[in-house]
């Protein structure tokens, strides 16, 4: 784990990179802020969190590290004691985590429930949508963080999410008030949207996934596929983090938007 800091104090305010290993964006836009050296009025502390995933390029060494929170510093695996560390690094910290996907080119945000502070510094960020996990949040950082933002910048390894992710912490640290050269983002409408379920696959060789994220989905949809054979909605829903290879066991999730019957 790399820490840098900003300014000088104990911080309050957090950003986090590299929480998997293979979605870089997080550490090109920490070490951008780093070399423009801005001005600061409240330190800030920088963190490359999986540095070996980093270095092998994979999402994890052992264990998906945004599962294993609040991790054990005795414990088994490389991202057990890793999560152990950062829960303690950031204690207190309102803290932005930076993540990229396999499903969605847009930047979104992502919160444990809405209507707090999270979802406040969420509205003043530059992103599409809000996502709130709700109860679909177990062993991710939100177990060890009570003010936090994840942020979905883009593809996986791609100069856009690297380029968005830049953007978003320059805003959240505007919001949070540790850069004062512009003034923050005013809070925005933007559309909230609430896991409600996983979406399973069944072991296969080959995956598709034939939806837009954020789209809904019909009843009787046909949204994906495993080996060729179809995978059709029960209800209707907004696909959430949906993708052929993103994950080992599920394709995403289905969630309501808020204030809708969908
Ligand atoms: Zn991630």
């Amino acid at each position: 784990m790399r820490i840098e800091q900003l300014g000088t104090g104990e911080p309050a305010v957090a950003v986090v990179g590299a929480i998997h290993g293979d979605e870089p964006c997080g550490v090109t836009a920490i070490d951008r802020l780093l070399a423009s050296d801005p001005p600061i009025e409240r330190p800030v502390k920088l963190i490359v969190a999986n540095e070996r995933a980093l270095a092998a390029e994979q999402r994890y060494c052992e264990e998906d590290l945004n599962r294993t929170f609040p991790g054990d510093p005795d414990g088994s695996t490389h991202e057990s004691r890793l999560a152990a560390e950062l829960t303690a690094e950031l204690d207190g910290c309102t803290t932005l985590a930076l993540h990229s996907t396999q499903s969605y080119e847009e930047p979104f945000a992502i919160v444990e429930q809405a209507g707090g502070r999270s979802e406040e510094l969420a509205r003043r960020l530059p992103v599409d949508a809000i996502v709130e996990t709700g109860p679909f949040d177990d062993g991710r950082l939100f177990q060890s963080v009570e003010t936090l933002v994840e942020v979905e910048a883009g593809y996986q390894g791609s100069t856009v999410a690297a380029d968005n992710a830049t953007r978003i912490v320059r805003e959240f640290l505007r919001a949070t008030g540790v850069l004062a050269d512009q003034p923050p983002l005013e809070p925005h409408e933007k559309d909230v949207y609430r896991l409600d379920d996983v979406v399973p696959k069944r072991e296969a060789e080959k995956y598709e996934v034939c939806v837009s994220n954020f789209e809904r989905v019909e009843a009787g949809d046909a949204f994906a596929a495993a080996d060729g054979e179809r995978v059709v909605a029960d209800e209707p829903f907004y696909p959430v983090l949906l993708s052929a290879y993103g994950y080992e066991d599920v394709f995403g999730y289905t969630a309501k938007k808020r204030d809708s019957s969908a």
